[in-house]
């Protein structure tokens, strides 16, 4: 069996400011995903954080990950531009995959590949949110009914400030009205990119079996397609001209 090689990061600053988050996430939301994804035989996970060196994405780390899973929320500014560059060309460049949770909308790097600003509406009233699957077909929705449900969630709503993506897996209903783009698919370059919205601090979505089993169904569609580089460049013709 291939392994998955998928890191977990998390700028890990509400859980250990916000006695609330706390008690939600005693380790950190990083590892309430992590604590999920280790339960799969075909991944290999570790977890990285803001404070670490680099922030946990040294060069070596990102060239043994397959696929990167980013929450953030508060500390997006906190985050070097050297180790967004560095996450940008490893996803455009060389294939790895990325998954962008929640409030990471507005993370400087999924700002960076969307080109957007990514911005929304929101609410935090804790009403019921309930995903609706529009693309049934798509290994992202493996495993799902025609919908579920997330009693308890932060409303994001439209519209949301991003490129048209290339493919819509989600549409979210809030109980306030709204509707959302919840799970959106891009292509940049070699590189796949899903977006996830579910996810607050304050809630404990990341135990969600739905919300986790779309996690992982995220990370088996961005993983990178194993091949060699592409060749550019001025070629030899294959047939006698
Ligand atoms: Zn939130």
């Amino acid at each position: 069996m291939h392994m998955i090689r998928v890191t977990v990061w998390n700028e890990y600053i509400h859980e250990r400011e916000d006695p609330e988050v706390a008690r939600i996430y005693p380790k950190g939301i990083h590892e309430a995903i992590a604590e999920y994804l280790r339960g799969m035989e075909n991944l290999e996970v570790s977890v990285a954080t803001l404070e670490e060196p680099e922030h946990g994405l040294t060069e070596d780390r990102l060239r043994s990950t397959d696929v990167l899973v980013w929450w953030g929320h508060r500390a997006h500014e906190k985050v070097a531009d050297e180790v967004v560059d560095r996450v940008y060309r490893r996803v455009v460049s060389e294939g790895m995959g990325l998954i962008v949770l929640h409030s990471a909308h507005l993370s400087k790097i999924f700002r960076r590949l969307m080109g957007t600003s990514c911005r929304l509406k929101w609410r935090e009233a804790g009403e019921r949110e309930r995903v609706w699957v529009v693309a049934p077909w798509h290994p992202i929705a493996d495993g799902l009914g025609e919908y579920f449900e997330v009693e308890h969630s932060e409303m994001y709503g439209e519209p949301f400030d991003i490129p048209p993506p290339d493919q819509l897996v989600f549409i979210s209903w809030f109980k306030g009205g709204e509707v959302f783009r919840s799970g959106c698919c891009f292509y940049r370059g070699m590189g796949r990119i899903f977006y996830f919205s579910p996810g607050h601090e304050t809630y404990p979505i990341y135990y969600d079996p739905n919300v986790r089993r779309v996690i992982y169904n995220a990370i088996l569609w961005a993983k990178p397609v194993r091949r060699g580089p592409p060749v550019f460049g001025r070629v030899d013709p294959l047939e006698k001209l």
